[in-house]
């Protein structure tokens, strides 16, 4: 099954992946941390991943096409090495045309998916985002107020690094921008019994009790 966590950039997505990997073991594939380990783990003299870095600075998308492949590579290869589990997918689809590809390769596998739509005010999602910080050990995203000092919720490091994407209130108000452009015809693209909708305004352990009565119902379905 491949459960996709839709939402604005700064809604609590990475935050609820971490949760549901702990609670479900869940398998998580956030498209942009895949690529942001394929930049830093390739050459950066390649003209494709020169191009894409370049993409992802200014806060704009992958062409549909080159981020699509990319995407149903990784996606085979996590459900030949995991072919019971739920696929939690993060980041995709960011378009209509990304959402047709979904369909379909879950169609072509037999895969059951579901989309969780998180939904936050737009307007909180700035500062959000200004004060997100990323746990270099085990990579999860986590707010902290400017004088405080960082602890990862998740492993205690207090280890952290700022994605430059974040650090840029010009790049976070296109990200909000893009999300704000695509998001409805994402949405309207899917089969309305495929979307669940989860009130993302409250504190992090109220989102995730809200997440965690839908993804029961799920598995108490399906496995
Ligand atoms: P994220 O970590 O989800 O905020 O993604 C960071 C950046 O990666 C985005 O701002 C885009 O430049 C790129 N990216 C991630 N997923 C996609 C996608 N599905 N389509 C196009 N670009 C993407």
């Amino acid at each position: 099954m491949i459960l996709v966590l839709f939402g604005p950039p700064g809604s609590g997505k990475g935050t609820q992946a971490e949760f549901l990997k702990e609670k479900y073991g869940v398998v998580h594939f956030s498209t942009g941390a895949y690529l942001r380990e394929l930049l830093s783990s390739g050459k950066s003299e390649d003209p494709l991943f020169e191009r894409i870095a370049g993409i992802m600075k200014s806060g704009g998308l992958i062409p549909d096409e080159e981020i699509t492949s990319l995407v149903l590579r990784h996606l085979e290869e996590l459900d030949s090495k995991n072919p019971v589990k739920i696929i939690l997918l993060d980041g995709y689809p960011r378009s209509r045309g990304q959402a047709g590809s979904l369909v379909d390769f879950c169609e072509s596998k037999g895969k059951e998916f579901f989309v969780l739509d998180i939904r936050v005010d737009l307007a909180a999602l700035k500062e959000r985002l200004m004060s997100r910080v990323n746990c270099s050990s085990c990579n999860a995203p986590f707010s902290v107020a400017s004088k405080e000092t960082p602890v990862c919720p998740f492993c205690g490091s207090n280890e952290v690094f700022k994605r430059n994407d974040d650090n840029d209130e010009a790049v976070i108000g296109e990200r909000i921008a893009s999300y704000e452009n695509i998001s409805l015809e994402v949405l309207n693209f899917f089969d309305n019994k495929r979307v669940f909708i989860i009130d993302g305004n409250s504190d992090i352990n109220t989102v995730k009790d809200r997440i965690s009565k839908v993804v029961d119902v799920f598995i108490k379905e399906k496995f």
